[in-house]
């Protein structure tokens, strides 16, 4: 995922956060909106964003798909950071965001949700149709003859030949990862495909890697078919989701971005916010579902 980062990015001093709740609110009453969320949606659920409060990325290097595909001790490494940091993703709830956002869509404001994030906390809150853009961390792919399987059998089997690793203080990351010492991933064993024995790549779109061409396209065609666009948690650091908003500011539709902190498609946006999405969205929700 993350594809096409650029380094610096909104970190640059902080850039004007204009209008108020009141401007999203009315965003949504024209109903048939498309959100487009980012990790900031998941940090109620205790899945941290990729940067602290102060905005400031945090130190993680993530795999590259050319790292993974290229090497047995990049996909070792991988798998054993993964095993620690899905029992993580496994637990987490969807949060007051994540309802909200269900709640807005069964009642029309919104029209469709497309979301970087990997953790399924959106499908897990009822939006069966959300567009997940950079793939889900509950499912795997065999490079070798494509097959699908579940992340919870592949966890399951993980557990078998490696037991449980205990890592204390051990830090997660919203690619579903944490950091371990050398000698944990040495001694890991990596569980190959069952129908061919080939390799298991997680079914998320990794650095270096693109989006499919054709969930690209559906986005698009969501993002066409909706009057607006909101963002919710997205610093919008990469590419594979700030296009679509370049795309809607492009056709004229309205954009609002209720994030903390500034971001790279603030350009576009005709009202940018910095609030808590929980709080916020329940808000917005009552308000406009009551009026
Ligand atoms: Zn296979």
């Amino acid at each position: 995922m993350h594809v096409h980062r650029t380094p610096g990015g909104p970190e640059t001093g902080p850039a004007p956060r204009t209008g108020g709740l009141a401007e999203v609110e009315r965003l949504l009453a024209g109903r048939d909106v498309a959100v487009l969320s980012g990790a900031g949606l998941s940090t109620e659920s205790g899945i941290p964003d990729y940067r602290g409060a102060t905005g400031s990325r945090r130190r993680h290097t993530p795999m590259t798909y050319q790292e993974f595909v290229a090497s047995e001790q990049g996909r070792r490494r991988y798998w054993a950071r993964s095993h620690v940091g899905w029992q993580a993703i496994a637990r987490a709830e969807p949060n007051a965001g994540h309802r909200a956002v269900e709640g807005l869509r069964r009642s029309g404001f919104v029209s469709a949700v497309i979301t970087q994030n990997v953790d399924g906390l959106h499908r897990a809150a009822g939006t069966l149709g959300a567009v997940e853009l950079h793939g889900g961390l509950d499912r795997v792919v065999c490079l070798g003859c494509g097959r699908r399987s579940s992340r919870a059998d592949l966890d399951r089997r993980l557990h078998a030949l490696n037991g449980t690793l205990f890592v204390p203080d051990a830090a997660l990351n919203p690619d579903g990862d944490v950091q371990l010492p050398g000698a944990l991933v040495e001694a890991f064993r990596v569980a190959p495909c069952e129908a061919c024995g080939g390799v298991l790549k997680p079914d998320v779109v990794f650095f270096g890697e693109s989006v499919p061409k054709p969930r690209v396209q559906q986005c698009y065609d969501l993002v066409d078919a909706a009057r607006a666009l909101l963002v919710l948690g997205s610093s919008l650091t990469v590419m594979s989701g700030l296009r679509f908003v370049r795309h809607a500011a492009r056709a004229g539709k309205p954009v609002a971005i209720v994030n903390q902190g500034a971001t790279r498609g603030d350009e576009y946006a005709g009202t940018t916010l910095a609030l808590p999405l929980g709080a916020t969205l329940t808000t917005l929700l009552e308000q406009l579902t009551s009026s």
